[in-house]
């Protein structure tokens, strides 16, 4: 029986996009995804860029039976695990959802794992670990912070089970990957973001009043003490963190124990300079507001990159033009996003 990867959440907006880059380096690919946030319509176009075909398997990770018969069916040599909910207001609004899904579904897949006898993992963490840190920019050994919401917490916790897990057990190779700020979409504009109703992040936001579908921004502050007073943040192309995660795969394979790798570019932007960039790459306007800085912000955030490069040969090669081009493309190709 080949070898395959199963990626949870691979329907998702980073899984979707890390699952093709997987199948173009020839992995066989299994997907397990609920669709809560998603659609299998991605994973569709995933094999039709490609020219290659997945499995994809509609279920939940709190579902130890449909996992036991994954295990099972297919030989799995690792994990790559997305699959979880994001929303940071809706966290606030609905904790047990939020630490029931991110929290108990780990718990629920890393129990299969060992029950399988499978034991590498990619687990996609978040910079928001890190709190609100004194110094810029951010490394991995920085101490982790007091995430503001469940969300946050979530992912610190399960951070916390899994370094527990690896010292219990030494079978155990785990790669914890900080994501900054994901954007960006497919260069073909066939895949990307697709959020739910009113979008909570910027990008999104900002495309969706490019092409119409909102009225402006709303800009969360212009008083931070950054350069021109609105929050800066690390933006990554989508297509950055997927090679990260192949070269984080190839990594884990060959060694044991928690290793954390940043993925970032180490260069912040402001949000009133990402407006003028997709101004620029769009050719629309992007009429914005300035309001009340937003609950739970911090004012800025950008990565130290260089342990990433050091020891996984990775970096990100796609500047702020090409994320916001791209973004563009696929908002422009797919104004009702899946359609769904
Ligand atoms: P997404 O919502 O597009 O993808 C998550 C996928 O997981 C969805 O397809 C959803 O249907 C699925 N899912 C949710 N709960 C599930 C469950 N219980 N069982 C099976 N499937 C389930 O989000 P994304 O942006 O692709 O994020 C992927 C991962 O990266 C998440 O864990 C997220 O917390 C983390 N992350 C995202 C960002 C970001 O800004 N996008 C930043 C840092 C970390
Ligand atoms: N932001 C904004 N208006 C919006 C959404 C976000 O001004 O409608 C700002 C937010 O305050 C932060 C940056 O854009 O400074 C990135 O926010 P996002 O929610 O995308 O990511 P976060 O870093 O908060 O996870």
């Amino acid at each position: 029986m080949t070898e395959k990867i199963l990626v949870t959440g691979g329907a998702g907006f980073i899984g979707s996009h890390t699952t093709l880059a997987l199948l173009e380096v020839g992995l066989e690919v299994v997907v397990l995804d609920n669709l809560s946030n998603s659609s299998d319509i991605a994973l569709r176009r995933v094999e039709d860029i490609c020219g290659k075909s997945l499995t994809f398997i509609e279920g939940d990770i709190r579902n130890s039976q449909i996992l036991d018969d994954l295990f099972n069916e297919h030989r799995i040599s690792a994990v790559l695990h997305f699959a979880g909910l994001k929303a940071v207001g809706q966290s606030v609004r609905m904790p047990l959802n939020y630490y029931d899904n991110n929290v108990v579904g780990s718990i629920s897949l890393f129990n299969a794992m060992a029950r399988a006898g499978v034991f590498n993992l990619v687990f996609s963490s978040s910079a928001t670990v890190y709190g609100e840190p004194t110094q810029m920019p951010i490394s991995e050994d920085f101490p982790t912070g007091i995430p503001t919401n469940p969300y946050g917490r979530s992912k610190l916790m399960v951070e916390d089970v899994l370094r527990d897990l690896s010292l219990s057990d030494p079978r155990w190779s785990v790669g914890l990957l900080r994501y900054f700020n994901p954007v960006g979409a497919h260069e073909s504009g066939i895949i990307g973001e697709d959020p739910n109703g009113i979008p909570n992040n910027l990008l999104p936001y900002v495309s969706q009043v490019a092409i119409g579908k909102l009225k402006h921004l709303s800009v969360f502050g212009n008083d931070y003490p950054t350069p021109d007073g609105t929050g800066v943040r690390d933006y990554i192309h989508v297509q950055d963190l997927a090679d990260g995660h192949l070269c984080a795969l190839q990594k884990i394979l060959q060694t044991n124990g928690v290793n954390i790798w940043n993925l970032g570019t180490g260069i912040g932007y402001s949000v009133l300079e990402i407006i003028r960039a997709f101004e620029e790459a769009s050719g629309r306007a992007v009429p914005y507001q300035v309001v009340e800085r937003r609950s739970g912000d911090i004012a800025q955030c950008w990565a130290a990159p260089e342990k990433a490069t050091r020891e996984l040969g990775w970096s990100a090669k796609r500047n702020l033009l090409d994320m916001m081009t791209d973004t563009w493309r696929w908002q422009l190709g797919n104004p009702q996003g899946y359609g769904h």
